[in-house]
């Protein structure tokens, strides 16, 4: 089904944005940290379109919404609309604009993408970013691309309930598969710099679900703040020093030391590094997740240890969250789906059912 089927004409205009992998420093965003997103090449793209009819006579605006990927079509009027699922990442972007003072007529929307859905490659900004560039194509909107990734990150915590970060949305918005984006989740301060030479992005699921995510994420998140309570600091972004920590109990000072080493690793990179020691990095930072933050779980133990071990591999770490996920790699230009199949033939024999995501197998851009 193309827009033309499901809505009876041809799209008014269209836009894309890609789904992102974060390369290192995790779980530093809610302590105010340095993270360091690369986009990925599978990406969203929003087709829109004018909707003539105005629900039940009256003036009412009223916005159709077609997924191709969930083969399922919602229609939300101003005066009944409590979307869930994929509407509300949409309808929130609809209604910000709309609470920011512009006028936004009734919509067609039709979407498509080849991100991966929940699989921690940020199919939500994805949506949520190339929903309003083609907003912003189509009504002339005078927002940039920082605007954007803020209007996408409010949609996601106001409208369909997930207490997010802006790493997603901000890599989405700024960042394209050639270069990764340093950002100062506390200042917003960012910088969009080349990935590291002759080298490409290999990102493995483990195949394991994040069940214990959504807890572990919360006792972490606890555990941090309780941390900056005992050091007097606002948050621990403001610990550089990893000596600090040592007047911690445990385990909050495996946990406050992970975040402060992890911190310093990215800032390591925004001086500029070579692959191998991007690599190096990426390895220490897996080392940090596993051992002082406690995240990983021996799947994930496993793939990134076969990764590490294969030649042609710079670095590799788990990706997002943890407790299950994916892992990320950086691998010599040209040679990541050689090392896929080598590093899958190994991990799935162990029983697991690990799989490629980036890059895609098979699927094209969706753009
Ligand atoms: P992730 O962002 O890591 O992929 P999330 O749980 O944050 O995982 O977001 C996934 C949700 O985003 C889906 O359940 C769906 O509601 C919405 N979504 C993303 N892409 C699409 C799409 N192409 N069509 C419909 N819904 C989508
Ligand atoms: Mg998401």
């Amino acid at each position: 089904m193309d827009f033309q089927q499901v809505f009876g004409k041809p799209p008014e205009t269209q836009a894309s944005a890609p789904g992102r992998v974060n390369l290192l420093g995790e779980h530093t965003d809610y302590n105010d940290g340095f993270v360091l997103p690369t986009a990925i090449p599978q990406s969203t793209m929003v087709q829109l379109g004018f909707s003539s009819d105005a629900s039940g006579g009256l003036r009412l605006r009223q916005h159709h919404f077609y997924s191709e990927n969930l083969n399922e079509q919602v229609s939300i009027s101003d005066i009944n609309h409590t979307p869930s699922g994929f509407a509300s990442y949409i309808f929130g972007c609809i209604e910000l604009l709309q609470k920011a003072g512009y006028t936004i007529p009734s919509l067609c929307v039709y979407v498509k993408s080849s991100v991966p859905m929940g699989s921690g490659l940020s199919s939500s900004a994805a949506l949520e970013v190339a929903t309003l560039r083609a907003l912003r194509q189509l009504l002339n909107l005078p927002i940039d691309d920082v605007e954007i990734a803020q209007f996408a990150q409010q949609a996601e915590i106001q409208y369909a309930g997930v207490q997010c970060g802006i790493m997603d949305q901000m890599a989405s918005s700024l960042a394209d598969t050639e270069h990764i984006l340093f950002l100062d989740t506390r200042t917003l301060e960012r910088r969009v710099m080349p990935l590291p030479e002759k080298a490409e992005i290999l990102v493995i699921d483990s195949g394991v679900p994040r069940t214990l995510a959504g807890s572990g994420y919360n006792q972490r998140r606890a555990e941090c703040e309780e941390a900056a309570r005992s050091l007097k600091v606002k948050a621990l972004r403001d610990i550089t020093d990893v000596n600090v920590t040592k007047t911690l109990p445990e385990p909050l000072q495996r946990r406050a030391r992970h975040v402060v080493t992890e911190n310093n690793r990215v800032l390591e990179v925004l001086q500029g590094v070579t692959s191998e020691r991007f690599g190096e990095l990426m390895n220490a930072s897996h080392a940090s997740l596993r051992d002082d933050y406690e995240v990983s779980v021996p799947a994930l133990d496993r793939l990134v240890e076969i990764l590490q071990k294969t030649e042609g591999v710079f670095g590799a770490r788990l990706t997002g969250a943890g407790f299950g996920g994916a892992s990320v790699a950086l691998v010599r230009s040209g040679e990541s789906k050689g090392i896929a199949t080598h590093v899958l033939e190994q991990y799935n024999q162990a029983g697991y059912n690990g799989q490629i995501l980036v890059p895609s197998l098979g699927l094209t851009d969706a753009a």
